[in-house]
């Protein structure tokens, strides 16, 4: 199967927005196998979203839109679809009646505008949007398909991974892929595929490295005739990697690394506080954009001054004055003290220089500490981070993460 993505959006083209849709969308692609030989991107424009598809569909079996599909008048993508084929719009009944009950369920009255997003082109189906107002669209004709969805990322990525996923895997050849991502830290990337051994050559399940920030990532797809036969599939192969490099896996699961902080902490009873100095409070703006972390977050302390950490941390002075605010002594003060002061059970740290100035000899720009203090024990980590100030940063809150991540794992085996 070979597809193509066209990206709708005049925004796009003026260089407001990145397209992150299809990058998103790229890397699904590969996921499952299928070639994308081709990425488009059009404006809002009814005749050149027609022609960008027809375009398309002369090379490609599938074709991915993203985007226009709102209740707009900029909003034409439906009707570029419905123009590709040469088919009029029409209100789609089913899909109408789903947004009849969306919009009351929220209390919005069903003007016209609104029930304009439920025509589609005449023949499509209908894709259910489980977290916006603007339906997908699915429309085959002669074993090509064009697949709609709607261009905020939130509402495409939902469509795309419960209705689309599920519809393109039954396509190609009747058989499912299921995968299951595997994350280590403490290990290299050649070293893991080294232990790995002849693992890595298998042909289903497939395995692949993909390297992050702080940890390698093991991307392991089975593929089978039905769901329960890829997991077992899975199943086997994750036995026999555990076996193998079981003691530096960080986590199973490609969710973001604060989901996979909460859902560890939840499993514990367990609470967090953070004490930030370089990373200015991200680490709590991560934690916290997880739903329901209420339950484990305290709090967090930015003390970004030498003084600030003395009156909020009580960072004792001659602590400062033998090691200085960026130091592994500092570090491991600021988390102990953060968890004792917020009552949690994990306290976490950041202390370093981001730059573009400052640092010193021994401790150049880049030069980031970290603490994490558990009832076990408190552990610090120096790093030497490249990039901006921002990649710094936002690198330093990442692994601080990662680094809460492992000491709940190894606070649970006693390791
Ligand atoms: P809406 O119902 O909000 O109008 P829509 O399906 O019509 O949704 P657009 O109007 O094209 O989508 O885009 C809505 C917003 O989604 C854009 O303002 C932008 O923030 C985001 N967006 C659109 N396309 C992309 C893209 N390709 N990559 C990343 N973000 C995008
Ligand atoms: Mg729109």
């Amino acid at each position: 199967m070979v597809a193509e993505i066209i990206s709708v959006g005049t925004e796009l083209l003026l260089g407001q927005i990145v397209d992150t849709n299809a990058v998103y969308l790229s890397q699904w692609l590969a996921k499952l196998g299928i070639d994308l030989f081709r990425r488009t991107t059009v404006g809002d424009n009814r005749q050149r979203i027609a022609q960008a598809v027809r375009e398309g569909l002369e090379r490609a079996d599938l074709i991915l839109t993203t985007g226009g599909l709102g209740p707009t008048p900029d909003d034409v993508t439906a009707a570029g679809v419905a123009d590709a084929f040469g088919v009029p719009l029409t209100r789609h009944p089913e899909a109408e009646r789903w947004l009849m009950a969306l919009l009351q369920g929220r209390g919005i009255a069903p003007s016209p505008t609104l029930l304009k997003q439920a025509d589609l082109p005449k023949g499509a189906d209908w894709l259910p949007n489980p977290v916006g107002t603007a339906p997908g669209i699915w429309m085959e004709r002669d074993g090509k398909t064009v697949v709609a969805m709607p261009g905020v990322p939130a509402e495409m990525e939902a469509m795309f991974e419960r209705e689309v996923v599920p519809r393109l895997q039954r396509r190609l050849s009747g058989q499912v892929l299921r995968w299951r991502v595997f994350r280590f830290v403490g290990i290299g990337e050649s070293a893991l595929t080294d232990r790995l051994g002849e693992l890595m050559e298998s042909a289903n399940p497939t395995l692949g490295t993909l390297v992050k920030p702080g940890e390698v990532w093991l991307r392991v797809a089975a593929k089978a005739s039905s769901e329960a036969e890829a997991e077992a599939l899975l199943d086997s192969m994750e036995g026999q990697i555990r076996r193998r490099v079981g003691e530096w896996l960080l986590a199973v699961g490609d969710e973001p690394i604060e989901v996979l902080v909460g859902q560890r902490l939840r499993e514990l009873g367990w609470a967090i506080a953070t004490a930030e100095s370089i990373t200015g409070g991200l680490i709590c703006t991560l934690l916290t954009e997880v739903p329901g972390s209420s339950e484990y977050v305290r709090g967090g302390i930015v003390a970004y001054t030498e003084a600030t950490k003395m009156s909020l941390l009580s960072v004792p002075w001659d602590l400062l004055q033998k090691h200085g605010a960026v130091s592994a002594e500092c570090a491991r003060w600021m988390a102990s003290h953060v968890r004792a002061r917020l009552k949690a059970q994990v306290g976490v740290a950041t202390t370093g220089y981001a730059g573009p100035t400052g640092g010193e000899p021994d401790k150049p720009i880049g030069t980031v500490f970290i603490a994490v203090s558990t009832p076990a024990k408190t552990v610090v980590e120096r790093y030497q981070l490249r990039g901006t100030r921002r990649q710094i940063r936002e690198r330093a809150a990442h692994l601080a993460l990662v680094q809460v991540l492992r000491s709940l794992r190894e606070g649970a085996t006693g390791g």
